[in-house]
């Protein structure tokens, strides 16, 4: 593919180029040429079009789409608690349908790769869809939890890393599901999972106050520093949320090299609070929507907009547009470990790309190429006009191509079986 005389593209190199009339040329799923007058490959027009390195969500549950809408305007552990009582009741077929929708609205919304928190099991349907799918088998132990359950998972987890490491779209992670469900013995050996293969080690970190009580009850520390202290914080690290860090917590993370995924969105639904990114100096982070479940959108265009707004309250300055592109595309490339493959348009990266209408009327009317980053973080609504994953088109006139007609049949029949149920939340 050789898309031409693009009308702006945002490369997102070190320099944070802003090109116009410039080719990008695509082959074998990678870019290997951004320049003017290139010739080769089947010619796509973009002189109307606006292009960014396709953006990364750093943090996501996609089969929680199941539970949209269900439990909302309530904290973390009663929703947790009433939303993984209806997951409870999904099948595997439910959770695949709603895995497959969530990538849908995501490619749509020009996110090309996603970092979801589930099973294994989804690595097809994801794949199917077209998405760039970061996945593991999410963990969780408690102190009586049967060694030999925990030793099930730990090999399921090791089995699929080494079966999807070289896949071109699935990339392999080890997920354990938070410090308040996990054992020392699983945090260190999942770890060392990651560590052994050189993956994402993914984990749900002082996302609330409470979290935090309850490991400092029980350990004496905070979720970063037992974290620490079980050997389990290094750069292969993907701490999502981070609300509740004190200055040690991130200093721990600075020295070690991890990355945290912040959710504002989530966070300020559930009554979380507010990620202190700006105290984060050094430390790379990326955004993530969490789940359709906390967010309720899966949109990371306004994940931006609540990024870029809500670290305002003093200071104006505090999270610019700029940085909050950075944090859903090179920044986020990081927080995976993948910087030299995803995250900006240059020459040797994988080729996800994703094409705006430049006369959208949410971009329109812009000053210069400052006021056009800004509408894309301020006003721009999200929606891609085309869509490229791994060299791929894979969203074509703002459509998926991947079809989730009776994806959505399948949930909605779900969500209606359990709103005649009783004990639905009131
Ligand atoms: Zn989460």
């Amino acid at each position: 593919v050789l898309l031409k005389d693009i009308d702006t593209a945002f490369r997102q190199d070190d320099d944070r180029t802003v090109a116009h009339g410039v080719d990008v040329l695509v082959r074998d799923g990678r870019i290997v040429e951004v320049g003017e007058g290139l010739s080769g490959g089947d010619v796509v027009d973009c002189s109307d079009r606006v292009a960014l390195p396709g953006l990364i969500n750093c943090h996501t549950h996609t089969p929680n789409l199941l539970t949209r809408g269900y439990s909302d305007d309530r904290r973390l552990f009663p929703w947790l608690d009433a939303n993984e009582a209806v997951i409870a009741a999904a099948d595997r077929e439910h959770k695949r349908a709603a895995a497959r929708i969530s990538a849908v609205r995501m490619l749509e919304t020009g996110t090309t790769a996603c970092n979801d928190m589930w099973n294994t099991y989804l690595a097809d349907d994801l794949a199917a869809t077209g998405i760039r799918a970061f996945l593991g088998h999410a963990m969780a132990a408690f102190d009586d939890t049967d060694p030999g359950v925990v030793e099930e998972g730990l090999d399921h987890a090791e089995r699929f890393v080494e079966g999807y490491r070289d896949h071109r779209t699935v990339h392999p992670t080890v997920p354990v599901h938070s410090t308040y469900r996990a054992t020392e013995r699983l945090v260190r050996d999942a770890h060392g999972i990651a560590a052994r293969h050189d993956v994402p080690f993914h984990v749900h970190v002082s996302e609330t106050r409470e979290g935090n009580e309850r490991c400092l009850d029980r350990r004496g520390l905070t979720p970063t520093a037992w974290l620490d202290d079980c050997g389990a914080l290094d750069r292969r690290g993907v701490l999502a949320h981070c609300v509740h860090l004190t200055d040690d917590d991130r200093e721990r993370i600075r020295e070690s090299d991890a990355g945290v995924a912040h959710c504002p969105s989530a966070n300020l639904k559930l009554g979380s609070g507010v990620a202190d990114v700006p105290a984060m100096d050094g430390v790379p982070v990326g955004l993530g929507t969490d789940s359709a479940a906390s967010n309720n959108d899966l949109n990371l265009f306004r994940e931006a907009r609540t990024a870029a707004l809500v670290h305002k309250r003093a200071d104006p300055a505090a999270i610019t547009a700029g940085r909050v592109l950075d944090m859903a595309t090179r920044e986020a490339a990081a927080v995976l470990g993948v910087a030299d493959e995803l995250g900006s348009i240059e020459a040797g990266k994988r080729a996800d790309l994703v094409l705006l209408d430049a006369g959208d009327p949410t971009l329109c009317p812009h000053h210069g190429d400052a006021g056009l980053l800004s509408n894309l973080v301020y006003s721009f609504h999200g929606h891609a006009e085309t869509v490229i994953v791994d060299g791929e088109v894979v969203v074509d006139d703002g459509s998926a191509l991947a079809g989730i007609d009776d994806a959505v049949e399948i949930v909605q029949a779900f969500c209606d079986g359990v709103g005649g149920r009783p004990g639905r939340p009131g």
